[in-house]
């Protein structure tokens, strides 16, 4: 085990619905420290840089629009394995397949918008974090 950070979105159907704090809670309470956050509303150009990747999925166009129809908070989150112990804390990227007790379950309302993002591996965290954050806005 090793302390690490990952990269975090509440995303614009969670700040929309208020639910900044309660999705917080769920980081806190399971471990993960937020040594670095901030509400941003993200750019086309941001949204289809980040998800460059799925620039060839059908959904793709869909949600750069979702991401940038609302505000975001950008995050770092500090913890032991942090970039698997978020992905377990936030769930299934489909709701309907997510355990019980996790953000998605808990909060998202469909596999678009479904509350939050983290990043999926300790090379794609760091890469994300450089994206949205200078080193001296994180506080460990
Ligand atoms: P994640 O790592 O769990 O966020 O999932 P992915 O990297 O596979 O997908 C990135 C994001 O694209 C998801 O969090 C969803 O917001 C969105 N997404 C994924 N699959 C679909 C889909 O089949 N349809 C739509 N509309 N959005 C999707």
């Amino acid at each position: 085990m090793v302390t690490q950070r990952t990269f975090s979105i509440i995303k614009p159907d969670a700040t929309r619905r208020n639910l900044t704090g309660k999705i917080n809670a769920k980081f806190e309470e399971n471990g993960l420290r937020i040594v670095a956050q901030k509400r941003i509303r993200m750019t086309k150009e941001q949204a289809e840089q980040f998800y460059a990747v799925h620039k060839e999925r059908p959904f793709y166009g869909d949600l750069v629009k979702f991401m940038t129809s609302g505000p975001v908070v950008v995050q770092v989150l500090e913890g032991e394995d942090a970039v698997a112990a978020n992905r377990k804390i936030m769930g299934a990227t489909n709701p309907a397949n997510a355990d019980a007790g996790t953000i998605r379950k808990e909060f998202a309302e469909s596999i678009e918008a479904n509350s939050v993002h983290g990043s999926d591996s300790p090379e794609n965290a760091k890469m994300e974090i450089s994206l949205f954050f200078k080193d001296s806005e994180i506080v460990g």
